[in-house]
């Protein structure tokens, strides 16, 4: 018997990858998240699983219905949104499940921050402007650690993806502003890959009154990067025919056709 944990995906039931489906198809009980795992996911599952809905549980339910599954010999699809590596309580659901020799596996997902990149059509690194993404969030009910805050995090100028951050826009914008120039870039995706999914885009100057006047409140990934919409960057080694790498030889060297081998 294992508890399987499977990225169920940002929205869209065929962003979830084919293991994930393939296991929600065959397990005989079903656990997702129903605020935000689409029920086209859930509607995969054989008639006859058990399937239970953990947006009303605490951990001690959501661990009672992995014991009851145990004790009956029977597999659990574990399914929640995006990946499970980011803001999936995952860690202290397995340590429950360690404690009481429960088997489990991780299955992964398509996370909101990929389907978010994905709607803007916006590559989050560029060659030579920023080569780093920082996954974070504002510190509100939640706390972050300290060394984590805004400020510090912003000092390094990489594109940053604030999960559950949406209703703390202002005091994002605050911090960031100490660092970065008001015209610094943001966007927002809302539901990315929903069909209800919508994009503003702005600076750190007019981004939450545009997010206020949308009545963007929830589900939605503040992206802060100077690489949204910059078109003054280098090309990339990967496809540069100087530069040679395990798959290809390079072909031009200053200018030269290279043809030998070695
Ligand atoms: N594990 C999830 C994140 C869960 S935390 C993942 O990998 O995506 C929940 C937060 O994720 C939301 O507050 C929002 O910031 C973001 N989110 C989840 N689904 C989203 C979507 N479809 N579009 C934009 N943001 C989303």
């Amino acid at each position: 018997m294992t508890v399987f944990f499977i990225g169920a995906g940002p929205g869209d039931p065929d962003l979830i990858t084919v293991k994930g489906a393939r296991l929600v198809e065959r397990c005989p009980v079903i656990l997702y998240a129903g605020s935000l795992v689409p029920k086209a996911v859930i509607e995969r599952a054989k008639p006859d699983a058990k399937v239970f809905n953990s947006a009303d549980m605490d951990l001690d339910a959501i661990t009672k219905v992995y014991t009851d599954a145990f004790a009956n010999g029977e597999d659990v699809a574990r399914v929640q949104t995006g990946d499970l590596s980011i803001y999936s309580s995952l860690a202290e659901q397995v340590r429950r499940l360690d404690a009481l020799g429960i088997d489990w596996q991780v299955i992964p997902g398509v996370s909101s921050f990929q389907a978010s990149a994905a709607a803007l059509g916006q590559e989050l690194t560029l060659p030579e402007k920023c080569q780093t993404i920082i996954l974070s969030r504002a510190s509100g009910r939640t706390p972050v650690p300290d060394k984590e805050n805004l400020k510090s995090l912003a000092a390094h100028e990489a594109t940053l993806c604030l999960f559950l951050s949406a209703t703390l826009i202002r005091k994002v914008v605050r911090e960031l502003s100490e660092v970065y120039p008001i015209s610094w870039p943001v966007a927002v995706v809302e539901k990315a890959s929903h069909p209800e999914q919508r994009i503003i885009r702005g600076t750190l100057a007019d981004i939450a009154d545009k997010m206020h006047d949308a009545n963007i409140r929830s589900t939605a990934m503040i992206i802060v990067s100077k690489v949204l919409g910059e078109q003054d960057f280098v090309d990339s080694k990967l496809y540069d025919p100087t530069f040679s790498h395990a798959c290809r030889k390079a072909r031009v060297v200053d200018g030269d056709t290279v043809n030998k081998e070695g």
